[in-house]
């Protein structure tokens, strides 16, 4: 199953159709897609069952893909998790997961043009996770059973703010406005033959700048999810950015950033591309 937010509302996406939960479920569920998370077990049933003859609309060309978790109690984000990357930017291989806080704050959806105003913005195509139960200690071999469903997502960096203060601070550089998209659906697990390993990759304005495969990656999803499980509640709806290969702007030998006008399309095999349009102050409005 496809599940995302169309046009403010909670919709399951089955090819070049769109079915409205909240109008096939007779608001059984919410067409606020937030208020679906705490009851995503009891949706999926519901969905199993019904959705296949609900009534049906064409997805609309011009629709408007918000985040498939827009409001998530917390986003976890994995730093250096693939080989190529960490020498790259000139870092040692975390035995652990190297783990940070993206605030909920600046998750957007796939249609939300990022606004970007600082000199040294970066890019991240990362695979993220949607975690689809409340839960504590999971072990490895389960973590797969508590993944709703895997979306595409970009780590966006203010790498000066990133590193302005020593130790690094990464939430911060990692949470301006936007600084999240994710989208533009997550894929519910059962869809993939292998979520382990999945093509990744990045253009900016069609040229490729990541690619890489998840199977890539040091510490795997179901680890990932043990380990931090076993820390910290995950709470459905939560999002786990899972880090991001090689090819990145500031670890260039001239160093490249994002600036209005850009285009970047993040891809994940089984799951679809996230275009991000990149835009300057002025064209975001006063209000935004
Ligand atoms: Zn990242």
């Amino acid at each position: 199953m496809r599940f995302g937010v169309i046009d403010g509302r909670a919709s399951i996406i089955d090819g070049g159709e769109l079915i409205d939960v909240a109008e096939a479920s007779r608001s059984l569920f919410s067409h606020d897609a937030a208020a679906i998370w705490p009851v995503w077990s009891e949706f999926t049933a519901w969905a199993a069952g019904n959705a296949a003859p609900a009534e049906r609309r064409p997805l609309p060309p011009d629709a408007e893909f918000g985040a498939p978790s827009p409001r998530p109690a917390q986003v976890l984000a994995i730093g250096v998790n693939y080989g190529d990357h960490a020498v790259e930017a000139g870092m040692e291989l975390p035995a652990v997961p190297m783990v940070f806080a993206k605030f909920p704050s600046c998750i957007t959806g796939a249609s939300d043009p990022l606004m970007v105003t600082q000199p040294s913005v970066d890019w991240e195509a990362e695979l993220v996770v949607v975690i689809g139960a409340d839960c504590r200690d999971v072990a490895a071999a389960d973590a797969w059973g508590v993944v709703a469903g895997l979306t595409v997502g970009q780590d966006i960096s203010d790498r000066d703010l990133q590193f302005a203060a020593s130790p690094p601070q990464f939430g911060l550089g990692k949470s301006r406005r936007g600084y999240g998209p994710t989208g533009p659906w997550l894929v519910t697990v059962d869809e993939f033959a292998d979520p382990d390993d999945l093509a990744i990759s990045c253009t900016l304005n069609g040229q490729t700048v990541q690619g890489s495969r998840t199977g890539e990656l040091v510490h795997t999803v179901p680890s990932l999810i043990a380990y931090l499980s076993g820390i910290v509640e995950l709470r459905a709806g939560d999002l786990i950015f899972t880090g991001t290969p090689s090819g990145v702007g500031f670890s260039r030998t001239s160093p490249l950033y994002l600036a209005a006008g850009d285009v970047l399309v993040t891809s994940i095999e089984g799951i679809g591309d996230l275009r991000t349009r990149i835009v300057g102050g002025p064209e975001m409005g006063a209000t935004v």
